[in-house]
């Protein structure tokens, strides 16, 4: 075994349990901080199947800086916030839905939108129930990777080969930044699933957070 599998990385499980967040709180499929002034993002639809189009993302989850420092926040930003298109889209190593970060200052949010817009169509697999968080920090060794919703540590492959992501934009080897699990540690389940009752891992790339991601389930 090389001491590199061996190295631990902090991770943070976030450790979902129904509750009733709102827009200020770190949350689960609660409602979102939304400029008004801002689009909403939407997925163009191109990786669906024949019978669905252009939809808008979900608000998925959002993180605060306040209560998850271990993210890598760009400089004046202290919230992140993760879309889910919750339809499948047919792409390599990532069948499932798609995924949107958006990292935000959320000072800067004056005037909230009105209502969140709703696609017309969704797979009820991808949609989440409304969680409030209660973190847990742990050291994750990558011999003993948790299946559970996390930020940080390893990447959970579970039946799948290892497979190196390199940033699309830089080259840079991207590192396992959010997964979000079909079961968690506690028992308390989003009731999403992902992949065959696994993982979605979201992959960032170290040099700057806000180039594209890669998406792996498994
Ligand atoms: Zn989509
Ligand atoms: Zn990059």
């Amino acid at each position: 075994m090389s001491t590199k599998a061996e190295q631990a990385r902090p991770a943070v499980l976030l450790n979902p349990l129904e509750g009733d967040p709102t827009d200020a709180d770190s949350h689960i499929g609660g409602p979102m901080l939304w400029p008004i002034d801002e689009p909403w993002p939407w997925c163009d639809g191109t990786a669906h199947d024949p019978k669905s189009g252009r939809e808008p993302f979900v608000g998925a989850v959002q993180l605060y800086r306040r209560d998850f420092p271990e993210l890598p926040f760009p400089d004046g930003t202290d919230l992140l916030q993760v879309f889910l298109c919750t339809l499948h889209h047919d792409v390599p190593h990532a069948y499932g839905p798609d995924v949107r970060l958006v990292w935000r200052d959320s000072a800067e949010v004056v005037e909230l939108i009105e209502e969140e817009p709703q696609p017309s169509v969704q797979e009820e697999l991808y949609v989440p129930t409304v969680n409030v968080l209660e973190p847990v920090r742990f050291s994750e060794r990558a011999t003993k990777v948790s299946g559970g919703t996390k930020i940080g540590g390893w990447t959970a492959w579970w039946g799948s080969e290892p497979v190196e992501f390199a940033c699309p934009e830089c080259g840079a080897a991207q590192r396992q930044t959010l997964s979000l699990a079909t079961h968690e540690p506690s028992g308390d389940d989003v009731e999403w699933e992902f992949g065959d009752e696994g993982n979605l891992n979201v992959l960032t790339c170290p040099e700057d957070v806000r180039h594209p991601v890669s998406v792996h389930v498994g």
